[in-house]
């Protein structure tokens, strides 16, 4: 299948995947309209005047009745956001809701992306009988878990905050979610830009992680920073190894592009004591957003069921356009 094909009538309906984060919102288009754009999300403090921005890129693209797949970081109920804590400004709203007037669709679904990127790796891989952990390591650290051959949701659906597990019980740093002392505060990108521009000594005006990250050959508080966070990851993913005696764990995000983060994070899992008592094997990619060709299988999945070579073409040609951008 060549790239000019996803426009080809590939599927029987045009699909629309939207991956959503909190600085940006991947967008893929696979039909009749074949397309792959990242949106800059602002930042306004008013969830008002962030969707009308988000409100107005996509009425471009908008067509009514297509099948669209929302893959999202935050917790939902029946499309009510009740928390997200890299915007917690957006709390409260009913996300679903303004997807479905902006595409006038009856097929739209909306999902947690950690969810969404466990279902890609499983789709394309055979996992039988093996339970496994998915860890989103990027602005936030998110996780998707799959026990006893299903997605484990828990009691309320929520399992799967790794990122707000308490680490520091006295730390003074207060996490948007209302605890002091989470694991993403130390580890997600955010974090670790935080940590560095509260040093009275920071020198550098960073804009971003990829910021700091740049700067960590000359910057020893900006290495200390991401090797400190890193090495905590790490040593919280072989927490869950130990509690539930999973061994596949993959991991993806931006974080895994930064050399530093990833080697750190690796070689601390590796060298742990049970990663070789337990034979546990880590997958680490950051070149690919998981949750968005999650999203896309989903669809493709819902479109044309029973498909899989056709489906795996799609994905792969959709890779390519999304890789060249
Ligand atoms: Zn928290």
């Amino acid at each position: 299948m060549l790239e000019k094909d996803l426009t080809n009538n590939v599927l029987k309906k045009q699909l629309y995947v939207l991956d959503v984060g909190a600085t940006k919102v991947d967008i893929l288009g696979v039909g009749e309209d074949a397309f792959y754009f990242r949106y800059k999300l602002p930042c306004t403090n008013s969830i008002n005047n962030d969707l009308a921005d988000l409100s107005d890129k996509l009425a471009v693209i908008t067509k009514d009745n297509a099948t669209v797949i929302i893959s999202f970081p935050g917790l939902l109920q029946d499309g009510v956001i009740l928390s997200w804590p890299n915007k917690p400004y957006w709390n409260g709203y009913n996300i679903l809701d303004f997807f479905k007037k902006i595409f006038k669709s009856s097929s739209i679904f909306i999902d947690d992306d950690a969810n969404l990127a466990l279902h890609y790796w499983r789709y394309f891989n055979d996992f039988s009988g093996k339970d496994m952990f998915y860890i989103n390591a990027g602005t936030g650290i998110g996780m998707g878990i799959y026990l006893g051959n299903d997605i484990y949701k828990g009691s309320n659906g929520f399992a799967g905050e790794f990122g707000h597990v308490c680490v520091d019980m006295r730390s003074k740093i207060k996490c948007p979610c209302g605890q002091h002392g989470c694991l993403q505060l130390f580890s997600s990108g955010k974090g670790m830009l935080h940590r560095y521009m509260a040093l009275p000594d920071a020198k550098l005006a960073c804009l971003d992680f990829k910021e700091l990250n740049d700067s960590v050959e000359l910057n020893t508080f900006a290495r200390n920073i991401i090797t400190f966070g890193a090495e905590l990851l790490a040593q919280q993913i072989m927490n869950l190894v130990i509690l539930f005696d999973i061994t596949l764990i993959f991991i993806s995000g931006s974080l895994c592009l930064s050399k530093l983060f990833s080697q750190v994070c690796l070689k601390s899992i590796n060298s742990h004591p049970q990663a070789s008592v337990r034979k546990v094997k880590v997958i680490m990619n950051g070149s690919i957003n998981a949750s968005l060709l999650g999203g896309l299988v989903y669809g493709c999945e819902s479109i044309q069921p029973n498909d899989k070579k056709y489906i795996k073409d799609i994905v792969t040609v959709s890779q390519r356009m999304i890789g060249r951008v």
